[in-house]
């Protein structure tokens, strides 16, 4: 006992004396300048926030560096669509998500990335030789997914658009959507679970949406299932776990991983029902949510799914002839926040 006790005292004073040379150390430094220094380099990386939300309203003050007309080059020299086949583009828009289906001339755009991007992928999906989309999707209301949805509706012809109804979201970027949808004089049509669309053969249906205005509108997510060929890809939006839970899925090649792999999406038993082969994960490199969650990449590993990331991998093409499925990582980024 009494030797253990000694050791208690040795360890307090050792203790002590730590905590005093980290002192005298953190007054040096902050009279060198050096913690300021970090200080603003944490608080511009974004790690001093720890908050899980991607209800981002606040676009990136980073210094813009890329040109519409860079992004145009880069589009026409590494982005080759082989009109024979099914092409989806996971298009790198950081912190966000942004995803053309095209089939056979015709095309389908789920979510168009942040306000800041919109332009750029406006600029990239017209140097594909694309003046019309046949169905434009705006998952939810959140600006990582339709913020930069008001320059595509004033660059292109739209077919149809979809999106949540939510009459409460008061959002700069929400409104001028909505004028450019009166002023092409388009309107949000409401889809709801089981309602298909199709493009060439490329099959869609609506496998969750809520209309209803929920609190987290993560939740009002349009989720929807393309079938091509014996293909089947299911793009989850951000839908959470509660709309995992609420229906049966099927077994699918190809998963667009709900809410860019935070912990609130795909559930162990979400998972086992789709078993994908392909999970791709929308994200923004070094993002300040810490996404993908490291407890969601063990769990897509576990299954043995081959994981994607737009952050690692750049703009993502699947290719596919509706028995398998080709990936090509192509170095083009439509991110308005990174270079
Ligand atoms: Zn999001």
């Amino acid at each position: 006992m009494g030797r253990k006790k000694k050791r208690k005292i040795s360890k307090k004073l050792k203790n002590a004396l730590i905590t005093i040379a980290i002192t005298i150390l953190i007054y040096l430094l902050s009279k060198t300048g050096v913690l300021t220094a970090i200080d603003k380099a944490i608080a511009e990386t974004g790690l001093a926030d720890i908050v899980d939300t991607t209800d981002t309203s606040v676009v990136s003050t980073k210094p813009t560096v890329k040109t519409n007309t860079e992004i145009v080059e880069k589009v026409a020299q590494n982005i080759q669509i082989d009109s024979n086949k099914l092409n989806i583009l996971f298009f790198d828009v950081g912190q966000a998500d942004c995803i053309l289906v095209l089939n056979k001339g015709k095309s389908v755009l789920i979510d168009a990335g942040n306000s800041g991007d919109g332009e750029f992928i406006v600029n990239g999906i017209k140097a594909l030789g694309i003046e019309k989309i046949d169905y434009v999707v705006g998952t939810h209301v959140h600006e990582d997914h339709i913020g930069g949805m008001s320059y595509i509706v004033d660059s292109f012809d739209v077919g149809e658009f979809y999106l949540p109804y939510n009459e409460t979201t008061t959002t700069t970027y929400y409104k001028k959507l909505l004028t450019s949808l009166t002023e092409k004089e388009e309107s949000i049509i409401e889809i709801n679970v089981g309602d298909k669309f199709s493009v060439e053969g490329a099959n869609f249906e609506v496998m969750a949406v809520d209309h209803s205005e929920p609190e987290n509108a993560n939740n009002t997510s349009i989720v929807l299932e393309l079938a091509y060929g014996n293909q089947k890809y299911l793009f989850m939006g951000d839908a959470e776990t509660e709309v995992e839970e609420g229906r049966k899925w099927n077994d699918v090649d190809v998963l667009k991983v709900g809410h860019h792999g935070s912990n609130t999406s795909t559930s162990q038993e979400f998972l086992n029902q789709v078993a994908p082969e392909i999970s791709i994960i929308s994200v923004g490199e070094g993002n300040s949510y810490g996404l993908p969650k490291d407890k969601i990449l063990t769990r897509l590993e576990k299954i043995g799914t081959t994981i994607y990331r737009t952050d690692n991998d750049g703009t993502i093409q699947l290719i596919s002839d509706g028995t398998s499925n080709e990936i090509v990582k192509i170095d083009v980024n439509f991110d308005s926040s990174q270079n």
